[in-house]
């Protein structure tokens, strides 16, 4: 290291701690970066790459960028998964003795950015970290942007790949216990697109844990912040405390709860299914338009936006709070004008978590603190209005909306209406608030005065017609005359600089004037700064009830959306109970009749129960709306269990604890997962975790393979449902074998969705029917679909020539097994013969499923001349 300047030899100690990030190091108003930082950040940032010397033989490779424009170069490398430490000067040069000492402030990560330029408004930006010990993972996730911060525990990889996708983090830190669970993380962050990275062992010690998480919150045990049962929990929060400080280099004032939760209180929803029923973004496209977020959302803040979906990421399981939900919104619907004076007041709240975020990190600049003032200045209105509406929750709402009227009279008198975006120039402190910036102020317009005066008495002296006197930073005040009037310059005048055209001068008169003009602006600015930071930390101290009261309005805002969206669209207020039933009539794909013309959806009925009307086997013809009907009843399910309202003419749902989908595999094509195997994965999954509280819809099961493994699969997935499950399902499938079952399991029925036959077309009814189609109009569809005529004639003919009974035959062997079981049953005890016996061990080895029609019939003879003999 010795050859080094001693400029690099600093830079490469700083770097040798931030061995991970890529440095921006503060020299004069560039940050650079340089070696192989120079080079990652050039080729991503298309900066020009060039070299300096170091004191070493070659140069080192150096790139930079100004700091002014310093946060969109870090936003684009954070978004790309790479982390930026900033490296400051944090002494003033003028006044540094050798080298100026820098220091990193901050270290910027994907999970970490509070960049509003760089967050979605309507998203959390969540960091997680995961630790696992004997069985169990401790999870917690926190957005600091928002200071939402939680913390839970599962046990089983699945829960926690369920958990990690309920959050979708932009960035995981994990302990390596991890991989003692078998967990493939590297697969995980690939699936999520984001950074996982593992930490030292020493963040996730348990006392160190519980030290930092108690310090933090200033409680003196972990029963005083309900954190007793949650062990192995408390050390992912506490390493996730533990590195936030580190990267954030600040004390986090804003995260002020934490947040345990158990998974008794939502649905859950794993990944596939977040997926498939499109709740927040399309499967294809990841679009929100075409979602049911895109439906649901007509929030007009961004912390409502967040707050709905976050309400339909997490569907609540307890009847009584969803029937509040439901209160509130029926209760704000039924004073429509009030309900629109109260949207017209929250489209003018901004983003008060994330402003308190910027306040309490000194980054909020003083056109922040008026968009903050405008906010609470919506409150009282707001509150005047809740006044009138007497639901539990919005009456509970209301009581945890502070007007903060002392906050809006603060900065309504000290801050100026329209300040600039800078909080270090000046023009920030409203006139009248404090004498002494009037007093500068007026100083400042008397200079104007004095140099004006100043102006036209060297005019006069000197004779030069356009004299003029005028300011640059670099130079200050200075007298400027053009050549012209070079002659005519006195002796007194002192040049500063010669412009081609023209020359410039000072006197001794001008320096005074120059002296107490800047000075008292310099003044000026550094007191008012001072004030506006006092304002400024006058608010992040009141940052608990900031945030207690922009919960409340996030949720005011989401309700008042599915208020809206429940009168927009015709909704009605589903019945919600307990015993497992789900009764909807004439209900409705909330997204595809947004998406399709007006009134042209058709609405299907569905009842479903854990008795009777277990399991719906649903036939049809391609493209005939079985897919669609089947996630309008989980859409409807999970709308009713957000508290909104559903779209249908009346329905009553029984709140599930799980949906569970598992779609066909040519609905999944564009993830690059339609393998047989993922789907087998999937449909394990379910038959493993779900419950008789649960709601399954399953699309195609067993298409991923041979007819005949997939017939048995799906037949044995309906039974194993039936009399091991008992949850309520619906079941699409093209093998219409399968409805043969209803009448023999109990439970099980038949529906199938109509379609009219109009010589070689058939026109699509979307009217789902009691009853089992007999045909799938493949070949019609694909007609629809433009295949070219020969294929079309071609595929007629072998469909023709394929023997008919090929598949029914295996059904029928099915059911002639069990009856011939059945059978056997019945004479059981009854004395046989050694050929009967035989033919009885015949049967039970044979696999009905594997052999032609000829060898049955084969077989059969054989048992029939053993019975003869
Ligand atoms: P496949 O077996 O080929 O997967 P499918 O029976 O599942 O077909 P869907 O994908 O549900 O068919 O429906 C096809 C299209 O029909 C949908 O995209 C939608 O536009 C339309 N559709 C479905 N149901 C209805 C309905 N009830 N009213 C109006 N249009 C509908």
């Amino acid at each position: 290291m010795a050859e080094y300047t001693p400029m690099m030899q600093e830079y490469l100690k700083t770097k040798e701690e931030y061995k991970d990030c890529i440095l921006f190091y503060r020299l004069g108003d560039f940050y650079e970066m340089f070696f192989e930082d120079a080079k990652t950040a050039s080729k991503e940032l298309e900066l020009t790459l060039t070299g300096k010397s170091c004191g070493a033989e070659e140069r080192a490779p150096m790139c930079g960028v100004p700091f002014h424009a310093a946060d969109s170069y870090i936003n684009r490398l954070v978004s790309r998964g790479y982390k930026v430490a900033i490296c400051e000067q944090v002494e003033d040069p003028k006044e540094a003795k050798g080298l100026v000492k820098r220091e990193v402030i901050r270290v910027v990560t994907p999970g970490t950015n509070i960049d509003q330029m760089a967050l979605d408004e309507g998203s959390n930006n969540y960091i997680m970290s995961l630790f696992y010990n004997r069985g169990v993972f401790g999870v917690s996730a926190c957005d600091i942007s928002t200071a939402d911060f939680y913390l839970t525990e599962v046990d089983g990889v699945r829960k926690l790949i369920d958990e990690v996708f309920r959050f979708n983090p932009a960035e995981i830190i994990y302990s390596k216990s991890i991989f003692e669970s078998g967990i493939d993380l590297n697969e995980l962050s690939n699936k999520l697109e984001c950074v996982a990275s593992k930490l030292d062992d020493s963040y996730f010690d348990d006392v160190l844990c519980t030290r930092e998480i108690l310090t933090h919150f200033h409680a003196h045990s972990l029963e005083g912040l309900g954190l007793m049962d949650f062990a192995i929990g408390k050390v992912a929060a506490g390493s996730l405390l533990t590195y936030l400080k580190e990267t954030q280099k600040t004390e986090l004032a804003h995260l002020t709860h934490l947040t345990p939760y158990t998974d008794g209180k939502f649905m859950l929803l794993d990944s596939s299914t977040r997926r498939n029923l499109e709740l927040t973004e399309t499967m294809r496209d990841k679009q929100k338009r075409g979602s049911l977020l895109w439906v649901l959302d007509k929030t007009k803040t961004a912390m409502g936006a967040r707050q709905l979906k976050a309400f339909i990421e997490q569907p609540l399981i307890s009847v009584d709070e969803i029937i509040r939900r439901q209160d509130a919104i029926e209760e704000i619907n039924s004073s429509l004008i009030d309900r629109e004076e109260l949207r017209e007041y929250l489209s003018s709240v901004y983003d008060l978590e994330r402003l308190i975020t910027k306040i309490t990190y000194q980054s909020a600049n003083p056109r922040d603190l008026i968009a903050f003032k405008q906010s609470i200045g919506m409150l009282a209105p707001i509150k005047t209005l809740l006044k009138g509406f007497h639901s539990h929750l919005i009456e509970s709402l209301d009581a945890n909306i502070d007007d903060m009227k002392d906050l809006y009279l603060l900065i309504d008198s000290a801050i100026d209406d329209e300040p600039p975006i800078s909080s270090r120039d000046g023009d920030i402190i409203k006139k009248g608030y404090n004498e002494e910036v009037d007093r500068l102020r007026l100083a400042k317009i008397d200079g104007k005065q004095w140099l004006a005066d100043l102006e036209a008495k060297e005019r006069e002296k000197t004779g030069i017609k356009n004299l003029k006197i005028k300011f640059n930073k670099v130079f200050g005040f200075y007298l400027e005359v053009t050549n012209s009037y070079k002659d005519l310059v006195p002796d007194y005048y002192v040049r500063k600089q010669t412009l081609t055209n023209a020359e410039r001068y000072y006197t001794p008169e001008l320096k005074e004037l120059e002296d107490s003009i800047l000075g008292a602006e310099d003044r000026l600015n550094t007191i008012e700064y001072e004030f506006f930071k006092t304002v400024r930390d006058t608010i992040a101290a009141s940052v608990d009830r900031i945030q207690i009261t922009a919960k409340s309005i996030a949720m005011l805002d989401a309700i008042i959306s599915l208020g809206v969206v429940a009168e927009k669209n015709h909704y009605v207020r589903p019945i919600i109970n307990n015993r497992g039933v789900i009764e909807i009539k004439e209900g409705r794909h909330p997204v595809v009749e947004q998406m399709i013309e007006a009134n042209q959806f058709i609405s299907n009925d569905c009842q479903l129960d854990v008795n009777q009307n277990t399991i719906a086997i649903i036939t049809g013809p391609n493209m005939a709306g079985k897919s669609t009907y089947m996630r309008q009843v989980a859409l409807i399910v999970l709308m009713a269990q957000i508290g909104s309202f559903v779209p249908a003419t009346e329905a009553c749902i029984g709140v599930v604890d799980r949906i569970f989908t598992r779609v066909g595999a040519s609905d999944d094509l564009s993830t690059g997962q339609s393998t047989f195997m993922v789907e087998m994965n999937e449909v394990a999954n379910i038959l493993h975790n779900a419950t008789n509280k649960s709601l399954l819809i399953l699309d195609e099961i067993g298409r991923g393979t041979s007819t005949y493994d997939g017939l048995s699969i799906a037949w044995a997935v309906v039974e194993h449902i039936a009399y091991n499950i008992g949850a309520k399902s619906l079941f699409a499938t093209h093998y219409h074998e399968l409805t043969e079952l209803e009448g023999q399991i109990k439970g099980v029925h038949n529906y199938c969705i109509a379609v009219q036959e109009l010589g070689e077309d058939i026109i699509f009814l979307r009217k789902i029917i009691p009853g089992g189609a007999d045909q799938s109009y493949g070949i019609q569809v694909a007609r629809l679909a433009g295949l070219p005529e020969e294929v079309l004639t071609r595929a007629r003919t072998i469909v023709n020539s394929l023997n008919e009974n090929d598949i029914a035959a295996v059904s029928d062997r099915i059911a002639i097994r069990e009856q011939i079981e059945e059978k056997l049953k019945e004479i059981e005890g009854v004395t046989i013969s050694e050929n009967e016996a035989e033919i009885i061990a015949g049967l039970k080895n044979l696999d009905v499923t594997k052999i032609t029609p000829l060898e049955a019939m084969n077989i059969l003879f054989e048992f029939h001349n053993k019975v003869a003999e």
